[in-house]
C-alpha cells in the first residue's frame, strides 16, 4: 500500500495506547502486515522507473502527514510517532534501496513482505478510499483528543 495510507494507519495505532510507546510501534507495525495483505495498487508494467516516480510523491505525501500528524496531533506525540514508525518502517526498503543502494530489512522480513503483497493496478481505488477514510479517521481523533484536552 501507499507509504501515506500506512502512516495514517499507524497515525490511529499511536492513538490508541497513549503511554505505550512500544505497544503503538507494535500495532502500527501490525497494519502495515494487514493493509499489505488487503488489495492494493500495484503495476509491474510500469517498470522501476515508473514505481519510483510514484514513490516519491507517496513518499513526499508521506513524510508531509507525519509532519502535520505530529504538530497537529495531541500529545503524548512520542506515541503517535510511534505507531507511525511502527506502521512505516516495513517500507523502509524502498527509500533505502533508492538512496544508498541497500535494503535495511532482514532478508527473511524482506521475503515474508514480498509474499503478503496483493497488488493489481486495480487497487489504486482501494488505496484511494482507504487514504480519505484514514485521513477522516485520524482527523477525527484529533479533533477529539483537542477538544477533551481543552475540557470541552
Ligand atoms: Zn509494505
Amino acid at each position: 500500500m501507499f507509504i501515506t495510507n500506512h502512516v495514517l494507519a499507524g497515525a490511529i495505532a499511536g492513538s490508541v495506547f497513549r503511554t505505550r510507546p512500544v505497544a503503538d510501534f507494535s500495532l502500527g507495525f501490525a497494519t502495515h502486515v494487514a493493509m499489505d495483505m488487503t488489495p492494493h495498487w500495484g503495476n509491474p508494467q510500469i517498470g522501476r522507473d515508473g514505481f519510483y516516480a510514484v514513490a516519491k510523491r507517496d513518499g513526499l505525501l508521506g513524510l508531509a502527514t507525519v509532519a502535520l500528524v505530529t504538530v497537529a496531533g495531541v500529545p503524548p506525540r512520542r506515541a503517535l510517532l510511534a505507531g507511525m514508525a511502527g506502521a512505516a518502517i516495513l517500507d523502509s526498503d524502498k527509500p533505502g534501496e533508492f538512496f544508498f543502494g541497500i535494503n535495511p530489512l532482514p532478508k527473511w522480513i524482506d521475503r515474508i513482505h514480498k509474499q503478503i503483497q496483493r497488488e493489481s493496478p486495480e487497487g489504486l481505488r482501494t488505496e484511494l478510499a482507504a487514504g480519505t477514510a484514514l485521513a477522516s479517521v485520524v482527523a477525527a481523533i484529533s479533533v477529539r483528543r483537542r477538544r477533551s484536552l481543552h475540557g470541552r
